[in-house]
C-alpha cells in the first residue's frame, strides 16, 4: 500500500466505494464517473503502478484480474453483446490513477477512440 493513492484507500476500506467484487488478489467497484452502463475498475489489491511496471511475476495476478473481468462481464449481463477492457498507462495513455487497473465498460455499442 501506498500512502497517497486513492486505489489502496479504496482495496483498505478507508474510502468508501461501491465494491462488486474483492478477493485475496483484486478489487473491482464501480467507476465514478461511468461512461457506459457498466463501468467498472478491477485492481490488483498489492500497488502496481502500471503496466509499465509488471513483472515477470506478476504474471498470475494480471491473468487474474482478466478472469474476474470475466466473471464480472457475465454477472452484468453484457458477456453476449460484448464490452471494452482498457488499460491507460502513462500521461500520454490517458491514465490519472498510478494504480493499475482494468476499466470494464459496456452495456452499449462502443465507439473507438473514447475521447
Ligand atoms: P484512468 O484515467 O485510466 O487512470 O482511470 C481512473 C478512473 O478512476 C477514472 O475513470 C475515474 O473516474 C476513476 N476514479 C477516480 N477516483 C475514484 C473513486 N474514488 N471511486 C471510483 N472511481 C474513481
Amino acid at each position: 500500500m501506498t500512502d497517497s493513492c486513492i486505489f489502496c484507500k479504496i482495496v483498505s476500506s478507508e474510502i468508501k466505494a461501491d465494491i462488486v467484487y474483492r478477493d485475496e488478489q483484486v478489487t473491482a467497484f464501480r467507476d465514478i464517473n461511468p461512461v457506459a452502463p457498466t463501468h467498472i475498475l478491477i485492481v490488483p489489491n498489492r500497488h502496481i503502478e502500471s503496466v509499465s511496471t509488471i513483472e515477470v511475476e506478476d504474471e498470475p495476478l494480471v491473468g487474474h484480474l482478466f478472469t474476474v473481468a470475466s466473471q464480472l462481464a457475465d454477472d452484468e449481463g453484457i458477456s453476449k453483446g460484448g464490452y471494452r477492457l482498457i488499460t491507460n498507462t502513462g500521461v500520454d495513455g490517458g491514465q490519472t490513477v498510478l494504480h493499475l487497473h482494468l476499466h470494464l465498460i459496456g452495456g452499449q455499442m462502443m465507439r473507438y477512440p473514447m475521447g
